[in-house]
């Protein structure tokens, strides 16, 4: 048993199925991420995972408990999507502070945990700005910061820099590394960039039409790609 785990799922719109009896199991702290062309399946899994989608067969767990049925505001994950969509009318402060607030989290602990997050963010000089007036560097960070200030047991994240131009995709690329060797928190990411997938995962699992084609640290799915489309889709040498 790993501390998210992901169990024989399936997942069916009508009648088609777009996910075929899915096994991960995570570890604390893992870095894992979901890899794979547009369509196979990679938001619905995360989505299953956040509580956004129904599962049609199988179980989630998160720390042994089945959570197929909790409502995601209580199943104590954080997601970061590609468009981050914070509320225009609010400072940066409030963006960030907005969902404690709303779980009652009274104001002294929202400033310690606001001002922790804007640290390791560094965003501390912006907290007074609304969003139209950031980059999208900085709202990636200020999305980021609304999840982490929550403290989440998982942090999942679907395609969040693919809005972003090359160079801050990389900058960014290099600061979500950094933060989880901070944190070590478990986080499940989703990209369709190989790169992205190499560098920054623990493991990766190569997701292709709905079925998970192979589960391995990034050394193990370039040097010994289980099939044809993971060692073409992964750039592996033939
Ligand atoms: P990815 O994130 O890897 O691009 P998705 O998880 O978004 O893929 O989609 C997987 C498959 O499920 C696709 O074939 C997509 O068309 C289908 N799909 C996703 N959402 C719905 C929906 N709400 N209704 C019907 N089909 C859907
Ligand atoms: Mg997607």
């Amino acid at each position: 048993m790993g501390f998210l785990d992901i169990a024989n799922v399936t997942k069916s719109y009508g009648k088609l199925e777009v996910l075929h009896r899915v096994d991960i199991s995570i570890e604390e702290g893992e870095f894992l991420v979901l890899v794979g062309p547009s369509g196979c399946g990679k938001s619905t899994l995360l989505g299953m995972i956040a509580g956004l989608e129904g599962i049609s067969s199988g179980n989630i767990s998160i720390k042994g408990r089945v959570i197929n049925g909790v409502h995601p505001s209580k199943r104590n994950i954080a997601m970061v999507f590609q468009s981050y969509a914070l509320y225009p009318n609010m400072t940066v402060a409030q963006n960030i502070t907005f969902g404690l607030e709303m779980h009652g989290v009274p104001k002294p602990e929202r400033d310690k945990a606001l001002g922790d997050v804007a640290k390791l963010l560094q965003i501390d000089h912006l907290l007074d700005r609304k969003p139209g007036q950031l980059s999208g560097g900085q709202r990636q960070r200020v999305a980021m910061g609304r999840a982490l200030v929550r403290d989440p047991d998982v942090f999942l994240f679907d395609e969040p820099l693919s809005n972003l131009d090359a160079k801050l995709r990389v900058d960014m690329r290099t600061e979500i590394k950094k933060l989880h060797e901070k944190l070590k928190t478990t986080i499940v990411y989703v990209t369709h960039d190989q790169i992205e997938a190499m560098t920054l995962s623990t493991r990766i699992a190569v997701m292709y039409k709905g079925y998970i084609q192979q589960l391995g640290t990034p050394k193990e799915i370039y040097d010994t790609p289980a099939n044809v489309f993971v060692a073409t889709f992964m750039g592996s040498p033939a």
